[in-house]
């Protein structure tokens, strides 16, 4: 058989699908594999050039025999492109998509308009002499002209892009009055720094016993030359990020770099700070406010090996560094880190992948690991190391529980506890500080009775069945009269919704709805002379909106911030002495098999956010089923404890980590289509199943209807990723042949992260 090679001749170019077909000559086909560099012919005058192989297969794009051969592999060095293609093929073949998705996911495009360049129009004369040449323009009706001056004696710096394009001054006239020195054109070329401005307070803590323990385990296996895999448990405020930064400056004098990943949401000023402060400019930061060009430009710097670190979201991974030697993946649970477009790959997977191509060492971190590492940990796979005190020896908080049933039993129909309302009351007084966290994420419509806190589940799945009904408006626990379809989003399962209580005949029974508006105004109707923030989606949207509110709060501008799961992450404020978790039960029924370990994480985490400085916290956490084991154990902020109970249901029921699963998504504009489809798939599927193989649906997706494409979902377990990716291929190639792909979308999610 005769492979082929798609090469790719320049990796900066937008168009990273243009590649070009070499056949691969037997004598070095084993050499011949994605990232590798190979010279080929090129052109009509056959000039040898160098090129990134991307992808070998045996299609041929067009007819063998006027395909050219690859000459030679390229030997001399591995260029960290070719890394990084390696990368792609890698996330290409374990997640799906095209190689060109997979390609533009990992390579910094240059774009075509130059944006680096900032040029600005100033005015070179004083403001006397400017009239005068106004004066003179207008009278000779150099209409451009004088608008340019003009607007220069309002503004006396333009940049050359508002005169080109907002006053329509043409090129030619702004060198005329340049030759006349009239104005000057200053242009700064610098690469941007986006920590520029910064200034670094230099600090450097003594790590305490713990804290130093963990470093010399990785510090040893480096010094040994031993790549690995570290999950760091460390409690909320244990000092992590001291350990990441003693671990960095050990990777830098040797002579290597590092990219730290932080949830785009911790990625605040007081983080960057930190590492700025001891590290100053040899960091940089990658984040969603730098326009395209800002983010190129930090890309180029590190491939220019101007920066040691670079800190951002998940896409900072694909930072080109040349001697890349460590990744710390800070928060390492947050569902962020798993990409929602395609590929929608996992960046804690795809770190150690690329740690592995760049003999590099991982440190995932969190005070509340996933499962999935933990349990990888456990097998051996990662290696665990821990940090069980806070690092100034603050006490954790302590956790009441507020059983919301009996309130309503006593009569109390308010969102607040008779606890939290008398506790709040005694920070007022005592002018400390209160987070009140509104748990939403996950929301997805479950019905649960306020009576007895019995939610109506999957028989099959043990997820939550999901509501489904129109217009269901936000109030605040609203009861709403549960009308309508009960479904499943796994398996499609569906019943009609109850009126009353299956358990206990209770008719408080209904959707669960809460908003953080409604909270505020409820809390303010209760505390009238207390100050309160509100931090959700809606007081975030402008930009610097979120800091603004931070640092207010942070200012003691306020008594109460309340907020969703943004007020959660990782902030430090030292007078917050009580933390009320309103409906902790809201994360618990999403309709999804990580609901619980999500409902734990944030409870912990927001539990972490209580009595940071020198006071004790006190944390409230209200639920209708306090019994449930996440609510339990965290509350005992018992992260074993839960791990055990959590690992033992997903055993049960082949979920992953134990297991693993795929979701295939057919999405199209025709429903039916979109129907037979799936259908078909799982047609196939049922006929000759791989042994091992568990097949759950065909069923609508939780939104089955998105901007009119309509979606049905299969989601596919086995105890093996590898026989997942391969049915992934096979379905690929069926789907090649017997479905209409103009039709029809089908995409695949791997270990999915939220329930379709
Ligand atoms: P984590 O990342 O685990 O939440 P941090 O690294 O943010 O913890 O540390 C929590 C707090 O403890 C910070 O204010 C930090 O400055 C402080 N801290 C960390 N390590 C030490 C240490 N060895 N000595 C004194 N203070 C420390
Ligand atoms: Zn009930
Ligand atoms: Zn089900």
């Amino acid at each position: 058989m005769a492979y082929f090679a798609n090469i790719i001749i320049d990796i900066s170019h937008e168009k990273l699908d243009h590649t070009f077909q070499y056949r691969i000559p037997r004598g070095i086909l084993e050499k011949v594999y994605p990232g590798v560099q190979v010279v080929v012919p090129f052109g009509k005058a056959n000039r040898m050039i160098r090129g990134f192989v991307v992808e070998v297969t045996d299609q041929a794009a067009f007819e063998v025999n006027r395909i050219k051969e690859v000459d030679s592999v390229f030997t001399d060095g591995v260029a960290v492109e070719g890394q990084l293609i390696a990368l792609a093929a890698w996330i290409r073949k374990n997640y799906g998509g095209t190689m060109n998705q997979a390609l533009k996911t990992v390579i910094p495009i240059k774009r075509k308009a130059k944006a680096k360049q900032k040029r600005t129009v100033c005015l070179a004369v004083q403001e006397e002499e400017a009239r005068r040449f106004l004066a003179e323009f207008e009278k000779k009706h150099n209409t451009a002209r004088a608008r340019l001056l003009a607007e220069l004696l309002k503004h006396p710096k333009l940049s050359y892009e508002v005169v080109t394009q907002k006053l329509n001054v043409p090129a030619t006239v702004i060198r005329a009055l340049k030759e006349r020195r009239i104005l000057d054109v200053q242009s700064d070329t610098k690469y941007r720094d986006p920590v520029a401005h910064l200034k670094g307070q230099e600090y450097h803590t003594v790590l305490n016993g713990a804290q130093q323990a963990v470093v010399d385990t990785v510090r040893a296996d480096m010094e040994e030359g031993l790549r690995r895999t570290y999950l760091l448990h460390g409690v909320t405020g244990s000092g992590k990020t001291e350990v990441y930064m003693e671990l960095i400056a050990s990777v830098i004098a040797s002579g290597k770099q590092a990219i730290v990943l932080i949830p785009e949401i911790a990625l605040t000023y007081q983080t960057v700070m930190r590492f700025y402060g001891r590290f100053g400019g040899r960091v940089s930061i990658l984040n969603s406010k730098l326009s395209i060009g800002e983010r190129y430009d930090q890309f180029v710097r590190a491939k220019n090996g101007e920066i040691d670190i670079m800190i951002g979201p998940r896409s900072a991974l694909f930072t080109p560094f040349l001697r890349l030697g460590l990744i710390i993946i800070d928060e390492e649970h947050e569902g962020s880190y798993k990409s929602e477009t395609l590929p929608k790959y996992h960046a804690r997977e795809t770190a150690i992948a690329r740690a592995r191509l760049a003999d590099a060492s991982v440190v995932l971190g969190s005070a509340t690991p996933s499962i999935d590492s933990y349990y990888r940990a456990l097998n051996g796979e990662y290696c665990l190391l821990e940090l069980k005190q806070r690092a100034k020896e603050q006490p954790l908080p302590v956790c009441h529980i507020a059983d919301l049933r009996e309130e309503l039993k006593k009569g109390n129909r308010s969102v607040l506890s008779a606890r939290l309302q008398h506790l709040i009351e005694g920070r007022l007084l005592a002018k400390q500080q209160i987070l009140l966290f509104l748990n939403r994420r996950g929301l997805s419509g479950f019905v649960s009775c306020r009576a007895c806190g019995h939610v109506i589940k999957c028989p099959h799945c043990d997820v939550s069945l999901s509501l489904h009904r129109q217009g269901a408006a936000g109030t605040a626990y609203g009861a709403l009269p549960v009308q309508g379809l009960l479904k499943c989003h796994y398996c499609g399962y569906g019943e009609s919704a109850p009126t009353e209580c299956p358990v206990c005949g209770s008719k408080y029974i209904s959707g669960f709805k809460a908003g953080t508006q409604r909270m505020e105004e409820i809390v303010k109707q209760r505390f009238p002379s207390a100050r309160v923030l509100r931090m959700d989606l809606d007081t975030t949207k402008n930009k610097g909106g979120y800091e603004k509110i931070l640092s207010a709060f942070a200012n003691h501008e306020a008594d109460i911030l309340i907020g969703t799961q943004m007020i959660v992450k990782g902030h430090d404020f030292p007078d917050v002495t009580l933390v009320g978790i309103l409906a902790a039960d809201l994360s618990m029924y999403a309709a999804d098999y990580r609901a619980a370990e999500r409902t734990f994480q944030l409870l912990t985490q927001a539990a972490g956010r209580a009595g940071r400085g020198d006071k004790l916290g006190e944390v409230v956490i209200q639920t209708y089923n306090p019994d449930h084991y996440s609510i339990r154990t965290a509350r005992m902020q018992d992260y074993n404890a839960f791990y055990h109970e959590e690992i033992a249901v997903r055993k049960l029921l082949s979920y992953p980590p134990v297991s693993h699963m795929a979701l295939i998504l057919f999405a199209a504009k025709n429903g039916q289509a979109a129907k037979q489809a799936a259908d078909y798939v799982a047609g196939w599927l049922k006929r000759e199943p791989p042994a091992g193989l568990r097949m759950i649906g065909p069923a609508e997706a939780s939104v089955a209807k998105v901007n009119d494409i309509f979606r049905q979902v299969i989601y596919l377990k086995h105890i093996d990723y590898g026989q997942l990716v391969l049915l992934k291929d096979k379905i690929e190639r069926l789907v090649e042949e017997k479905i209409d792909k103009k039709q029809i979308n089908i995409s695949f999610d791997f270990d999915p992260m939220n329930g379709m």
